[in-house]
């Protein structure tokens, strides 16, 4: 069967992404060849400025790295986030997992988002609790960003060091083992814990779509190795 096949017949799609649904809209991937991970100019590596213990010692040098590496206000969606959002809103598509932290999918219109790392578009003040939004935090850009209250914001991005939500998690788990396809775009399915979810899928179609093997090509029902945003609008246009 083709993937325009398998959609047709499938009732309880759930789709799960990581950085390569982002790139297609100009988001650099973690760790690719000429991702983030490559950059030299910093004197620590990005793990280690992306860690909790890092930006409670210095949150200076953290915010100066997530405005210029981690932040990208201009990204629009691309044709993969619609795709996705269209089959939600045909009752097709239950859910969509992701990695990725910059609100793309839902600028594109899908509503059920599980957000397995958090996103930049939720900043919470670490005194009061407040949340404040992206914009908020852009228009303290080169400092660190403050309350009102005085208190230090931090994006709800899960850091390393930090846990998962376990209640997103759990949701994920949900929406997997109720599916009848699993759709995976744009991750090599390399990063525990969010790749074990996979395990838990028990339908029919288990689709990857990635430039490169993953370590689940032989469950596979169908594997694509186009550019995501190319495959979903081709098919949900059609
Ligand atoms: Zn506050």
């Amino acid at each position: 069967m083709n993937l325009s096949e398998i959609i047709r017949e499938s009732r309880r799609i759930v789709f799960f992404g990581g950085a390569g649904v982002s790139t297609e809209s100009n988001i650099p991937d973690f760790r690719s060849d000429n991702g983030i991970y490559q950059e030299k100019r910093y004197r620590f590596s990005p793990e280690t400025m992306l860690s909790h213990s890092f930006f409670s010692r210095y949150p200076e040098e953290f915010y100066e790295f997530y405005f210029d590496k981690m932040i990208y206000p201009d990204a629009k969606p691309n044709p993969a986030h619609y795709a996705l959002a269209k089959l939600e809103e045909q009752g097709k598509l239950t859910a969509v997992i992701t990695q990725n932290i910059d609100g793309l999918h839902q600028a594109a219109g899908s509503k059920n988002v599980l957000e397995l790392h958090g996103s930049v578009l939720r900043n919470r003040c670490m005194t009061c609790g407040k949340q404040h939004s992206l914009e908020q935090m852009l228009a303290q850009k080169g400092t660190v960003p403050r309350c009102s209250c005085g208190g230090i914001l931090k994006p709800e991005v899960v850091l390393y060091e930090e846990a998962l939500d376990q209640s997103v998690m759990e949701e994920a788990v949900w929406h997997i083992r109720h599916a009848d396809c699993m759709i995976v775009g744009g991750t090599s399915l390399a990063v525990y814990p969010a790749a074990g979810l996979i395990r838990y899928f028990r339908g029919k179609h288990l689709v990857l779509i990635n430039k490169t093997a993953t370590g689940y090509d032989e469950d596979a029902t169908l594997i694509i190795r186009e550019p995501i945003g190319k495959v979903l609008g081709e098919v949900v246009n059609e």
